[in-house]
């Protein structure tokens, strides 16, 4: 598709074809658009682009790229320092934080075990997780991490990470099972399964 376009153009729309979702005809539009800004739009967007990774450092206690150290939701005294949720990445909490019912701070993992890619315990962020869990307020740890073979795994390690280090503080996990409104019989073995593993007294 891109055979007979200028080459500074399709350099371009590569490049933004590698973004999450967006396919080479996209990225083509984004960049017939940019052709239509005025010039110092385009120039202060490359300028934001370049600065925004910079303006970001990862706050001391939990993770999350931020432009002040500790983040607005770590120094924010309104907010349960008994309770840290546990989630995987930087969006996962965006996600959490969204709706705005969840009130305790957050801790992020950086990534999950996954032996047979080569993420073993070094590639998380334990040593800060340790020295977060010390925090003497903190009663309940809540893990976040999802419901995938490797999101299990890590989930295990880290409750017996805390049971042998920290047992005083409760782990509990987000419940799982049926989404609201669907049916039991067209479930997955799988969701079922923690269903039932995990059901609750009615
Ligand atoms: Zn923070």
């Amino acid at each position: 598709m891109l055979e007979r376009v200028p080459e500074p153009i399709k350099i371009l729309t590569q490049r933004f074809s590698e973004f999450p979702g967006i396919g080479p005809k996209s990225a083509l539009r984004i960049v017939m658009e940019l052709l239509n800004w005025p010039e110092e739009k385009v120039v202060s967007l490359g300028q934001e682009i370049v600065n925004f990774r910079s303006r970001l450092s990862p706050c001391s206690f939990c993770q999350a790229l931020t432009e002040r150290d500790p983040c607005p939701i770590c120094s924010d005294p309104a907010r349960d320092d008994s309770l840290l949720c546990v989630v995987v990445d930087l969006d996962s909490m965006f996600v959490l934080e969204e709706p705005g019912f969840y009130k305790g701070k957050y801790f992020i993992l950086g990534g999950l075990l996954s032996p047979l890619e080569g993420k073993e315990f070094d590639t998380l962020n334990l040593d800060t997780f340790r020295k977060r869990l010390a925090q003497k307020q903190l009663q309940e740890v809540i893990l976040a991490l999802g419901s995938t073979v490797e999101a299990e795994n890590t989930a295990s390690y880290l409750k017996n990470l805390v049971k042998k280090e920290f047992p005083f503080l409760n782990v509990t996990r987000l419940a799982q099972g049926i989404p609201l409104g669907a049916e039991v019989k067209y479930m997955d073995r799988e969701t079922l399964r923690q269903s039932l593993t995990f059901r609750q007294k009615f």
